[in-house]
């Protein structure tokens, strides 16, 4: 299952790597608004003179649609591709999701390239090979494990990520911490001003140490029958969140910092943790600009609604991802939803 993957300044200028990783016939570029205008021309070089196609999206979560998917289903028969058909996604994590799933549904699935600018893309989304689409009810609901055959990340490309999305991307880099390394923890809080700065030491550093843990647990957990749920500290709340929020509220990275503050709290409320714990990581996600509690729109029992759709539930059973304390996460299989009810009512 593992992907080749590179991790390193001005990587889509090098021509001989990227073109090696799509051998293919046929290529299917996909992309977004916001990232084809910066990148687009440089990948398209890399492949001048075979038959490539670029489907540009409008950028956002909202996209990540069947509707969509079904679009490029369109434009790769369009393509006339075969099973040695590609596909490579170029931008952050929405991109990637709906790319992967279309590689992986063509055809029963074809090959398929990673080329994340997002912090959050590089550090999460691109590794693993979770695809999906949205649903109005849920997030992700559609999808396939599908891995990518490479992953290029050119940490150069995140010069021009608006800061919003870097903070997000850095929610994602506090969760491996929070999870299961609270030296890694402690590394974010000492380094919280280089990273916001960008400085690329720190950001080299956070991608490699976030890639080292994600890698680890899918590897030992690629379907997630047991311990990969530990990624989705946060996420049950987050997903929730989003889709609260029709998609178009808070972006993901915010929802997941939001929402491992929830799991923080609820931990301390059953009386897994205690309370310091969740302060802290509170003042962290503060410090990287995060949001750390629940819009003032969105009402408990509609989030409750939404967390009882979630993938990770066993029979009609609310299954969370909580802690004993920063990198102690446990999965916890039948959490009471009136306590669950009480922590949501109670943030903000
Ligand atoms: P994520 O990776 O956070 O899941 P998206 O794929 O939605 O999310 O990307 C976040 C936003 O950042 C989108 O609006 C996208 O167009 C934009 N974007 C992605 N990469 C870059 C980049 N390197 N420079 C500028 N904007 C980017
Ligand atoms: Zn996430």
């Amino acid at each position: 299952m593992a992907a080749t993957r590179s991790t390193s300044a001005d990587l889509l200028h090098d021509t001989a790597l990227v073109s090696a990783t799509a051998p293919g016939r046929h290529l299917l570029l996909v992309t977004d608004g916001n990232v084809a205008p910066l990148y687009r021309e440089r990948v398209e070089a890399v492949f001048e003179g075979r038959a490539l196609h670029t489907v540009v999206l409008p950028p956002g979560e909202q996209e990540k649609t069947l509707a969509r998917h079904a679009e490029l289903m369109t434009a790769l028969s369009r393509l006339g591709a075969s099973r040695d058909a590609c596909v490579l996604a170029l931008g952050g994590g929405v991109v990637g999701d709906l790319a992967g799933f279309a590689a992986a549904t063509w055809m029963r699935g074809v090959r398929f390239v990673q080329l994340p600018t997002t912090l959050l893309a590089m550090v999460d989304s691109s590794v693993g090979g979770k695809t999906a689409v949205d649903l109005p009810e849920g997030k992700n609901l559609v999808g396939a494990f599908h891995q990518p055959a490479a992953v290029i990340a050119d940490t150069t490309t995140l010069d021009t990520l608006p800061e919003r999305e870097l903070r997000a991307g850095l929610a994602e880099v506090v969760k491996y911490g929070a999870l299961g390394d609270a030296d890694f923890f402690d590394w974010i809080e000492s380094n919280a001003a280089a990273l916001l700065s960008r400085d690329a030491h720190a950001l080299s550093e956070a991608i490699a140490r976030s890639v080292r843990h994600k890698a680890a647990i899918v590897a030992r957990d690629e379907h997630e029958g047991g311990e990969r749920a530990l990624l989705n500290l946060g996420h049950s709340f987050a997903h929730a969140i989003e889709a609260e929020q029709g998609f178009g509220g808070m972006v993901h990275g915010e929802a997941v910092a939001v929402g491992m503050v929830l799991a923080g709290r609820l931990s301390e409320r059953l009386g897994l943790a205690p309370a310091a714990p969740a302060d802290r990581l509170a003042a962290l996600l503060q410090r990287l600009g995060l949001p750390t509690a629940l819009p003032e729109d969105l009402e408990a029992p509609a989030l409750l609604g939404r967390m009882r759709l979630d993938k990770k539930n066993l029979s009609g059973r609310l299954r969370l991802i909580l802690w004993r304390d920063i990198g102690r996460a446990i999965i916890v299989p039948d959490v009471d939803e009136d306590q669950v009810l009480a922590t949501l009512a109670s943030s903000g």
